[in-house]
Parts: structure tokens; C-alpha cells; sequence
């Protein structure tokens, strides 16, 4: 039977992380299983906005320490992970200005680059932009997006690089407990004695952690985005936006694109057998909430999109835990559509945790798996809006 220090399921962007950091801290075993090829789940169909405001101080602090590492990438890992700071704003509307200042003083407090902006301000960062209906933005001058794929394979190559072995084609069938505690995996080609397993399987987790008896409520969504080439007269490669009021948030997308998501409620899916592409009345939608925002795009020829399947938890926000009930079992589940910009510090993250105990780059403490159980799921105080979206950004 092979043997590792660790097994790491799922080569998405949180599994290569995970790795990468596992190497990097000197664990000397580890094997990330991937069923299909790095990047074949929600990581890479990702919209890949790098930003660094949300309506909690922890999820913050993750995109963060995340940013450091996209930022520095090329030193830090090794490889180009794409990263573009065209900058980013938030958009809220009215009734919400108190909720927007206080998550920026928190995001200030951290040490990340952001403020408030005016109407005007705005209108200068996003010409042609509408802003009767805004109630207040913010404005991050440094954060961006960047390339899912690419950043997913540079965090695998430089895993690879450091000692650990990559799996593709090799499907992680069951999590062998006993008495307890992990004591290995078994693949659809052979057994792997370990006795530290990290479930990083996005949507098609469930299949593996059912038969240990855990059931966080998680459920697989089918999300999609769009592409629609500029319009004759617009040639702003524009920030990154999320526009809380029309629950749609858009990016660049190569020199003279656009790509956008907007919410369209529940899209429970099959994980293991969604249609990839995208809907013509998603197209449609995009298209009418963008051009709500910058009116020129209501011209916008569609140029392509795409269907990928993300991991809801039942209060919107990923666990990431060791599973108290399965001694090494450690688990990023329920990315809830947004983890692509936090996966560097989660998969940091998890390499401390397992390696010295505990994790010190953030407290994941809020992201537990035991929260739902105890009656406590998450609520943040200062949100924009109470409903669970399913758009992912
Ligand atoms: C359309 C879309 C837009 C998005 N936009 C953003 C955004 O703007 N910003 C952001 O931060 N996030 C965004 N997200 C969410 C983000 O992409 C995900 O949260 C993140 O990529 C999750 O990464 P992961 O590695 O945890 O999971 P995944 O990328 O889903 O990786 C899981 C991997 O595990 C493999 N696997 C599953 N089961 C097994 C098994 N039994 N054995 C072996 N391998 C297995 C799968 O094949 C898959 O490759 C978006 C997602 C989508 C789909």
C-alpha cells in the first residue's frame, strides 16, 4: 500500500494551495488526488474577482492575505497567476451608506487599501456610469482578478517542484477511518495510508463525507457567466465592480470584453451532469443589468459564457475545519461561490493548522463545521441585503 503524510482531494485552486503550502512548511508526503485534470471543477470556471471587500472583518482578512500572495506571486510560488489590479468598487444603494462606511473603516483597520467614493469619483473610475440610484461605493485601487487556471496550475507546479505528487485521472472513491481517525483513502486504483486527509472537492464533496455521517446541508448550484464584446464608442478597460443593487458584478475580460454574472436565484444541479454552457436568458439578463449600470451596454454583442457548479453552504460562507468528530479529517467544503480569491490563505491556512496545530495567518475559528449544530450560522451585522444569493463572485 503507497503511504503519504497527507492526502489532499480535489486540484482546484484550494487543493493545489493547500499542497503548495503543505510542501512549502516542509511536510514531506503529500499526494493531491484530482478526478479529472487541476482546475476541472468551479476554480476553473471561475469569475475570479480578487477583492477585498466583504461584510465581515474574517472573510476580509483571508482575501488579504490572499492579495499579498497574488500580488507577489512570481516570488512567493513561482509562475504567473494573472493577476490584473484594474481595481475594484462597491456599489451599494441607499440605506445601506452606514453599512458600507463600517465595512470600509474595518477594511482600513486591517491594512487594505480602500475608502469611500463619491458620485462623482465614481463616474471619473466607471465613465458613463449611472448613479441616481447608488447610496454609497467603495474603492479598492489594488485588487483585480486573475487567471483561475493559471493560478491553479502554478500553485500544482510549485507543489510538484517542492516533493509532492500529483494524481490526475485518480478519483478518491472513500476517506478509510478507524476507531475515529483517518487512516487513509482509497482511489479507484489503489489504497493510500494516511493519517491526515483534506477534503478540498468543491461541489462533488458530498460523496465522500456522507458515508463518514456528515451532513452540513451543503447543495450543489449550477452558476453561469457571460461575455459581451464592447459596444461601438466604449473603450474603458473598466475596474472590477460588484453592484449590490442589481445583484450583478462584471470584470474585463481581454482588451475589449466584459464579463458579467448576475443572481437568478436557486440553480440546484447534478454536479455530475450539468450543461456547461450558457443559458440564452442569461445572456439576456446580463446584458439588461450591466446596461442598467452603464447604459451603453445594452448594445453589447455576446461574444460567450459558461455554467460551473459551486458548493452552497446553508448560511452562504465556506467550511473550513478540522472535523472534530474524525480525527484527521481536515475540510475547505461549501465554497458558496466566492473562495476563489481566498483559496492562497485558506490552503495556508490549513497547512499550519496540520502542521503546527493551529492556523496563524487567520482565524478560521467563524468557519467552523460545528456552527449549523449550534444553532449559530453566520450572520453578518452590516450586510447589504439579507437574502442568500447565489451569485458567485
Ligand atoms: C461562474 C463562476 C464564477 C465565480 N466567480 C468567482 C469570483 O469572481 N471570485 C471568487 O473568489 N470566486 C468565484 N467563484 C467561486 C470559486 O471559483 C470557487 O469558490 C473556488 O474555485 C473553489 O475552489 P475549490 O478548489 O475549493 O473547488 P473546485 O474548483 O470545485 O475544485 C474541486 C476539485 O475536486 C475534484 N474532485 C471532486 N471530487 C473528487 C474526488 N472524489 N477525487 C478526486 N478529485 C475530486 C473536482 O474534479 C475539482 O477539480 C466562481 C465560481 C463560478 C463557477
Amino acid at each position: 500500500m503507497a503511504t503519504a503524510d497527507v492526502v489532499v482531494i480535489g486540484g482546484g485552486a484550494t487543493g493545489a494551495s493547500t499542497a503548495f503550502h503543505l510542501a512549502t512548511v516542509g511536510v514531506p508526503r503529500v499526494v493531491l488526488l484530482e478526478r479529472h485534470h487541476l482546475g476541472a471543477g468551479a476554480t476553473g470556471k471561475s469569475g475570479s474577482l480578487v477583492r477585498m471587500h466583504y461584510t465581515n472583518e474574517v472573510e476580509s482578512r483571508l482575501a488579504f492575505e490572499s492579495l499579498k500572495i497574488f500580488r507577489d506571486f512570481q516570488a512567493i510560488v513561482g509562475g504567473d497567476c494573472g493577476f490584473e489590479p484594474a481595481g475594484f468598487i462597491q456599489i451599494v444603494g441607499t440605506g445601506y451608506e452606514r453599512a458600507l462606511a463600517h465595512n470600509v473603516d474595518t477594511q482600513r483597520r486591517i491594512g487594505i487599501d480602500t475608502r469611500v467614493i463619491t458620485r462623482e469619483e465614481l463616474r471619473r473610475l466607471l465613465p458613463g456610469c449611472h448613479v441616481d440610484d447608488i447610496g454609497a461605493a467603495a474603492w479598492e485601487p489594488g485588487s483585480g482578478f486573475a487567471d483561475p487556471n493559471a493560478t491553479t496550475f502554478a500553485f500544482a507546479e510549485a507543489a510538484r517542484r517542492r516533493g509532492v505528487t500529483i494524481r490526475t485521472h485518480c478519483e478518491a472513491r472513500r476517506i478509510l477511518v478507524e476507531r475515529g481517525r483517518v487512516v487513509g483513502v482509497e482511489t479507484a486504483e489503489d489504497r493510500i495510508a494516511a493519517p491526515v486527509v483534506v477534503v478540498a472537492a468543491g461541489a462533488w464533496a458530498t460523496g465522500l463525507l456522507a458515508p463518514l455521517g456528515l451532513d452540513y446541508g451543503l447543495r450543489p448550484h449550477r452558476v453561469q457567466i457571460s461575455i459581451l464584446r464592447w459596444p461601438a464608442g466604449f473603450g474603458h478597460r473598466h475596474p472590477a465592480v460588484i453592484d449590490a443593487i442589481h445583484q450583478s458584478w462584471f470584470r474585463p475580460e481581454g482588451l475589449a470584453s466584459t464579463l458579467a454574472g448576475v443572481e437568478l436565484g436557486v440553480g440546484h444541479a447534478d454536479p455530475e451532469r450539468f450543461d456547461e454552457s450558457v443559458d440564452p436568458d442569461y445572456v439576456a439578463r446580463c446584458r439588461e443589468k450591466l446596461a442598467a449600470r452603464l447604459p451603453v451596454f445594452a448594445d453589447a454583442t455576446m461574444r460567450g459564457g459558461w455554467a460551473g457548479m459551486i458548493m452552497m453552504s446553508p448560511d452562504g460562507r465556506p467550511i473550513i475545519d478540522q472535523i472534530p468528530s474524525v480525527a484527521g479529517l481536515y475540510g475547505m467544503l461549501g465554497d458558496s461561490g466566492t473562495s476563489f480569491k481566498t483559496s492562497p490563505a485558506i490552503g495556508r491556512c490549513l497547512a499550519e493548522w496540520i502542521v503546527e496545530g493551529k492556523p496563524r495567518t487567520a482565524d478560521l475559528a467563524p468557519f467552523r463545521s460545528t456552527r449549523f449544530a449550534e444553532g449559530r450560522p453566520w450572520v453578518d451585522e452590516h450586510h447589504y441585503g439579507r437574502e442568500r444569493l447565489t451569485i458567485s463572485r
